[in-house]
């Protein structure tokens, strides 16, 4: 899941995107709701974990702006104002979920991927596709039941197959759930992540579209194939 973190306070904010980078998830830290939004614009994001109390327009009213403008990205908000109406209040605009500070990273992870599953409407923990079951809660695959290695940025590349089976993504639409703004990018680099998975998996597991891009392989051929 890639993940824009909103946080104005410095040892915060950094402790938030490198703990989150830690457990699996791809992240862009900005200091300031204006940063946010450009990147709102050119990014798609899975989930936006929003402190509220932020420099200039606060979190709330940031987040009442996306939604009157239709942005439907999830919205996890963290507070340092345990008042009971600050939190309906940011409900109520729009939030998904909210914590309290100070946090905790698991929770927060926990929370962001719950969020995940309710937003691609997968309530499953253990996704299952062919013989392929994968678990985005601990970046874990196993084909035929048998566990298989997967790096950090395969686990990435396999859960974005995953979340849209039987679409066809374009390379720019993948290399946007996998890095971060900034990350440098090796022109080749989503190849060998792709022929790492078949090579992992099953030659199957991912098929090219000429010209388009790739999509998860049927369930079937996958099951077929080993
Ligand atoms: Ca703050």
């Amino acid at each position: 899941m890639r993940i824009l973190v909103v946080e104005d306070d410095l040892l915060l904010g950094d402790g938030l995107a490198s703990g989150l980078r830690s457990v699996g998830f791809v992240v862009d830290w900005f200091r300031s709701g204006d940063e946010a939004e450009r990147a709102l614009e050119g990014a798609p994001y899975d989930a936006i974990v929003l402190d509220l109390g932020l420099p200039g327009r606060d979190g709330l009213a940031w987040l009442v702006r996306w939604r009157a403008r239709g942005d439907a990205v999830p919205v996890l908000i963290l507070t340092a104002r345990e008042a009971l109406e600050s939190r309906v209040e940011g409900l109520d605009a729009g939030a998904d979920d909210y914590l309290v500070k100070p946090i905790a990273l698991e929770e927060l992870a926990a929370r962001l991927r719950a969020i995940g599953r309710r937003a691609r409407g997968r309530p499953e923990t253990v996704w299952r596709h062919g013989a392929l079951e994968y678990s985005p809660t601990g970046r874990s695959a196993r084909w035929h039941g048998e566990p298989v290695e997967l790096t950090a940025r395969e686990a990435l590349l396999l859960e974005v197959f995953l979340a849209s089976p039987g679409r066809v993504l374009s390379r720019q639409q993948i290399q946007d759930k996998l890095y971060g703004w900034g990350e440098e990018v090796e022109s080749n680099a989503l190849e060998v992540y792709v022929h790492h998975l078949r090579r992992k998996l099953s030659p199957r597991i991912v098929r090219t579209v000429r010209g388009l891009g790739y999509a998860l392989g049927p369930a079937e051929a996958t099951e077929r194939a080993h």
